[in-house]
């Protein structure tokens, strides 16, 4: 099955997707975190796209479909895949389309903007599996490390009330618009993201449940 999470920044995409990756055994693609590695490496791609990254800017269509293009190509996505922060444009979306790839679902996660801001500045995460957690919410297991891999968790710089702004602000301009793209395609499901963790989940599922 292949699985479009959307929703504004914070509203537990790589949440959700993490824990439908390891239950339908799919992995799970977010062109934020190979964007965000990209940077830290310094590659050519990372060095192009971090001061968009870094202001809360999206970073061009043609380098994340490029980034998008390379990833569907390998093997472990034959089976399905989630995709965790793209497309978020609709140029990105008919990319999609143009590269004959088919969409099963798309599950927008609808948080409002002031709940948002508060998630945010309590999101740690792990910088090496690109796991999220939240001080209050979702705590690690000793609140310091990743549960998966012992490394010390980390604030994302973008994370920052001021880029949020900027983030929610390029999310209803540049993504929201793609709601009624999917809408169109008969593919877009919405969940409510403002109950807990585990009942975001349970709507989660029993959309993915549906299609079957
Ligand atoms: P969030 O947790 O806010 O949903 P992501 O980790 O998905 O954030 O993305 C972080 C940043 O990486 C974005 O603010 C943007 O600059 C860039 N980015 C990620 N995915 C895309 C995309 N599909 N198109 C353009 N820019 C992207
Ligand atoms: P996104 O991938 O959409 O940017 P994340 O999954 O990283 O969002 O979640 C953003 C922050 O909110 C993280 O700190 C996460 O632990 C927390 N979070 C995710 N889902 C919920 C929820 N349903 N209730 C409260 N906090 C949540």
């Amino acid at each position: 099955m292949n699985i479009i999470f959307l929703g504004a920044p914070g509203a537990g995409k790589g949440t959700q997707a993490e824990k439908v990756s390891a239950h339908c055994g799919i992995p799970t693609i977010s062109t934020g975190a190979i964007i965000r590695t990209a940077i830290k490496t310094g590659t050519p791609m990372g060095l192009a796209a971090k001061a968009y990254a870094e202001s809360g800017a999206l970073v061009p269509d043609e380098i994340v479909i490029g980034i998008i293009k390379e990833r569907l190509a390998e093997d472990d996505c034959k089976k399905g895949f989630i995709l965790d922060g793209f497309p978020r444009t609709v140029v990105q979306a008919e990319a999609l389309d143009r590269m004959g790839v088919r969409i099963d679902l798309v599950i927008s996660i609808e948080v409002r903007d002031e709940v948002i801001v508060d998630r945010m500045s309590g999101r740690r995460c792990c910088e090496k599996c690109g796991a999220s957690y939240h001080v209050k919410f979702n705590p690690s297991k000793d609140g310091v490390t990743c549960d998966k891999d012992g490394t010390v968790l980390s604030l994302r710089k973008d994370d920052k009330p001021e880029v949020v702004k900027e983030r929610l602000e390029t999310y209803h301009k540049q993504t929201e618009p793609i709601k009624a793209y999917y809408e169109a395609a008969g593919k877009l499901q919405t969940v409510d993201g403002e109950v807990s963790v585990d009942d975001v989940t349970a709507a989660v599922y029993s959309v993915i449940d549906g299609i079957h």
